[in-house]
């Protein structure tokens, strides 16, 4: 059966990763959670107090504490940096809120690129973020645009953090996400923007299962599965 490249970008909390792991499993895919990694970065400048001027400091930092993606035991997808396990801390809300300053930075996206490339080459690959159909895998087989309003995705968000214990005020996390999505869109090096080829879908109203039959519909085309 062919194997594709499926590249999911869009705003913060407008659903990507939830879908993106669901439709990974129906085709058997890998799934790569691309957010995850900046994030990583990001707790990294924070644990070592590395200024954003010293990106040299942290580009080292990235090299010597690993990325790995696991699987805990109810199947929910793990993060752990040089060994230690920073699934939960990587959502916090420091990281959160430094994560568009550390992602803008130039070098850092060119280590984590040349990372994510590595990992998709063979294919058979549903990746997340915002610049995957622009820059990462400007060849990907289908490209898809999430959006949502601010007000159902900080609903979203609020409900995730809610479930994961972390502190979370309505208005205030409304107010961060637009925040993160104007620095995201607005950054010099690989903005978020929607490919010339994506295909861009408003999850506004729409179930998560609607969200995941589309998705799967447009790739099991492209793959000539029934
Ligand atoms: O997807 P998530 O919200 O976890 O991403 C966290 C942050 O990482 C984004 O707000 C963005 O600044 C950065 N990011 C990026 N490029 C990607 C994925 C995420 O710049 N491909």
């Amino acid at each position: 059966m062919k194997q594709i490249r499926i590249a999911i970008d869009g705003p913060a909390s407008s659903g990507k990763s939830t879908v993106a792991k669901i439709v990974a499993n129906h085709l058997g895919y890998t799934y790569l959670d691309t957010g995850a990694m900046y994030r990583c970065a990001t707790y990294l400048a924070l644990k070592y107090h590395i200024s954003l001027s010293q990106v040299d400091d942290l580009l080292k930092l990235i090299d010597q504490y690993p990325i790995a993606f696991g699987k805990a035991a109810d199947g929910s997808q793990t993060v752990s940096l040089g060994g230690e396990d920073v699934t939960l801390a990587i959502r916090q809300n420091d990281v959160t809120n430094h994560v568009s300053a550390v992602s803008a930075l130039a070098q850092v996206r060119e280590k984590l690129v040349d990372e994510q490339r590595r990992i998709a080459a063979d294919g058979a690959i549903i990746m997340d973020g915002r610049d995957i159909g622009t820059v990462v895998l400007p060849d990907a087989e289908l490209k898809i645009f999430l959006v949502a309003s601010v007000e159902e995705r900080a609903e979203r968000r609020f409900k995730e953090n809610q479930a994961k214990g972390i502190a979370a005020n309505f208005e205030q996390l409304k107010q961060e996400i637009a925040e993160r999505d104007y620095k995201d869109s607005h950054r010099e090096v690989s903005p978020l923007k929607p490919a010339d080829d994506a295909i861009t879908f408003d999850t506004t109203g729409v179930s998560i299962d609607g969200v995941v039959d589309f998705i799967s519909e447009k790739a099991k085309k492209i793959i000539d599965m029934p």
